[in-house]
């Protein structure tokens, strides 16, 4: 439907109604006046018949119907009345406009009937005689209860209604001015109650584009008035809520952003109502462009769209581990939650994923070193219980036996020292929380080496190795000197463990470029390549039982990568099977000094 202007629908009728009460005043005023008008005239005309009664009354009594006629003529046209004189067989014997003779009977015409009866006859009607609408009086000439004839008085009435006419036209008229000042108030009207009610809409296309901070001008108006203020109270409420509701927005999205565990969200149709950055990543999707996508359109991992099916279908907290393939193989623990809205309806689900990838290569790095050391422990108890017990139950006859048991049994408990020494080494330096300022300082590199060397010189001796050092006296580098000097003698102890009689292991120490390099070089056995990434990891040994029976313990290496770290450099460890192995330490130069 077409909808209208309050204008058009408040202005027409107002103009009915004022037109409505203008023809119902006017039409009952033309009665009222005329009403009064017609008693007026049918009083006057029974004053003027009672002053003609008395002269017509005596002629008749006196039988001088003659003079009758004359009378007529003679009171007739000075009174400007029709006079008519009829006796009571109803034959007219005068008639002021008329001759009787032509003049049929009136006793039939309702007023002279009356009168005829003894009262005032009176009527309205078309004379044919004169042609016109007349108001007729008739008036009995009484001689105590007889009727001795009738004078009848009339006057046409078009004079009247002329004069009716005449004032009808003037109140239509003054009708029509105030018809048309009552359109001119009514449009006036209308126009205040619609020119607020424009600038209200306006007020509000301005709210709904987001403008809530312009209030609305409040209209003199009471009802309107009341409109536009609980409008602007709503502007108000609704800004609050939008900015709350924002900034809560901007909070979770910040939260969100700052996560390292991956966020997403989804409705009841598995519709993707929330995701953060770590989980887009891991999706390997672009976050804004995937929002509001279904679920099984955006998420590759069976795992992961299964668990978030569990989750919309479950009542509490669901955990389950995922393996994504992004960048290399991921371990996450899944946390899903069911979403519920206002009236507490399940209304989506909610995923986190947290990153537990580190965590359980370092449970694994755990458990293994713990299953490693236990191993490494039980090796030599066994051995010195298995020798003790032998000892116990029959003493050898040999004394040569025995010592050599007693041997035994000691190199096993200096292994299991060593392991000790080793673990509780490696156990200091992982505890070890102080920055490396606190605990190195600026030293002269060569005597922490020399005491190194020192540490191995008869054990070389005992087995024919030389070691040579190379240093410049000034080359200086920041250390914790008890620690390089561990570390160093690590180095040697292997390189002297591994090399063949009378071969030659070599310290040098120089400066590279941004680093001091320690390099601990033998001639021995050395490493196949592809041992050479696993050899700094705990445990680690290429040949075990050998390992053993040298006395390693497979954490040296370990421990000098260790200390390496902790003054902030790296190790390297490059070999030739059967030519030998160079083990290099870099430690960061100290930079104020000039290149050796
Ligand atoms: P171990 O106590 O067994 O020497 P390390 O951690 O010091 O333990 O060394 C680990 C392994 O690396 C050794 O078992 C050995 O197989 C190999 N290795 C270390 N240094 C040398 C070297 N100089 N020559 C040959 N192999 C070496």
């Amino acid at each position: 439907m077409r909808k209208q202007s309050l204008v058009w629908q408040l202005f027409p009728s107002y103009l009915l109604v004022t037109l409505a009460a203008l023809l119902a005043i006017t039409g009952y005023s033309a009665q009222a006046v005329r009403n009064f008008y017609h008693e007026q005239a049918a009083k006057d005309l029974k004053s003027r018949a009672a002053l003609v009664s008395g002269q017509v009354h005596e002629r008749i009594r006196d039988g001088d119907f003659a003079s009758i006629q004359d009378l007529c003529n003679e009171l007739g046209p000075a009174a400007d009345t029709r006079i008519t004189i009829i006796l009571p067989s109803g034959v007219v014997a005068g008639d002021s406009e008329e001759n009787p003779g032509d003049m049929d009977n009136h006793a039939g015409r309702p007023e002279v009937r009356e009168a005829l009866m003894g009262c005032l006859g009176s009527s309205m009607r078309f004379s044919k005689t004169v042609n016109k609408q007349m108001m007729y009086v008739a008036v009995p000439l009484m001689a105590d209860t007889k009727v001795d004839g009738v004078v009848r008085v009339a006057i046409p009435i078009t004079a009247i209604d002329d004069a009716l006419w005449s004032i009808l036209s003037r109140i239509a008229y003054g009708g029509g001015i105030v018809a048309l000042l009552a359109a001119g108030v009514s449009w006036g009207v209308s126009r205040r109650i619609t020119r607020p009610l424009a600038e209200l809409r306006q007020g509000a296309e301005r709210f709904a584009r987001g403008a809530l901070d312009q209030p609305l001008t409040i209209p003199d108006s009471l009802e309107i008035g009341a409109l536009a203020e609980s409008m602007n109270t709503m502007a108000r409420e609704l800004d609050e809520r939008i900015k709350t509701a924002i900034r809560q927005k901007n909070e979770l999205d910040a939260v969100l952003a700052s996560m390292v565990e991956g966020v997403l969200a989804v409705d009841n149709h598995e519709r993707l109502i929330i995701i953060n950055q770590t989980a887009a990543g891991l999706l390997d999707v672009d976050a804004e462009a995937v929002l509001g996508k279904y679920l099984p359109e955006i998420v590759r991992n069976s795992t992961l769209e299964q668990f978030i099916e569990d989750t919309l279908s479950s009542e509490g907290m669901l955990e389950r581990e995922i393996v994504f393939h992004q960048h290399g193989e991921r371990l996450f623990q899944g946390h899903g939650t069911v979403l519920h809205d206002t009236q507490e309806n399940a209304s989506g689900a909610v995923v986190v994923l947290n990153d537990i990838t580190r965590l359980r290569r370092l449970e694994n790095v755990r458990r293994e070193f713990v299953a490693n050391v236990s191993h490494e422990l039980k090796t030599p108890i066994t051995s010195i219980k298995g020798f003790v017990e032998t000892l116990l139950d029959s003493t050898p006859e040999d004394p040569a036996d025995v010592e050599r048991f007693h041997r035994i049994i000691a190199k096993q408990a200096d292994q299991l020292g060593s392991l000790i020494d080793d673990l509780l080494t490696l156990s200091r330096l992982e505890q070890e929380e102080k920055p490396l300022e606190t605990i190195a300082q600026i030293e002269a590199l060569r005597p922490t080496l020399e005491k190194a060397v020192l540490r191995h010189v008869s054990r070389a001796a005992d087995k024919g190795v030389r070691i040579e050092l190379h240093c410049d006296d000034a080359l200086e580098v920041r250390i914790n000197q008890s620690l390089i000097t561990q570390c160093i003698v690590n180095l040697l102890d292997n390189a002297i463990m591994y090399s063949e009689r009378d071969g030659v292991v070599c310290v040098t120490a120089s400066r590279e470029g941004d680093d001091v390099v320690v390099s601990v070089r033998d001639e021995g056995c050395g490493v196949a390549p592809e041992h050479l990434p696993r050899l700094f990891e705990r445990f680690y040994r290429v040949d075990k039982a050998r390992s053993r029976e040298l006395g390693g313990t497979g954490l040296g290496l370990a421990i000098v990568k260790h200390i390496v770290e902790l003054h902030g450099g790296h190790v390297e460890a490059k070999s030739t099977l059967g030519a030998g192995s160079v083990f290099s330490v870099y430690l960061p130069a100290n930079t104020s000094q000039t290149s050796a």
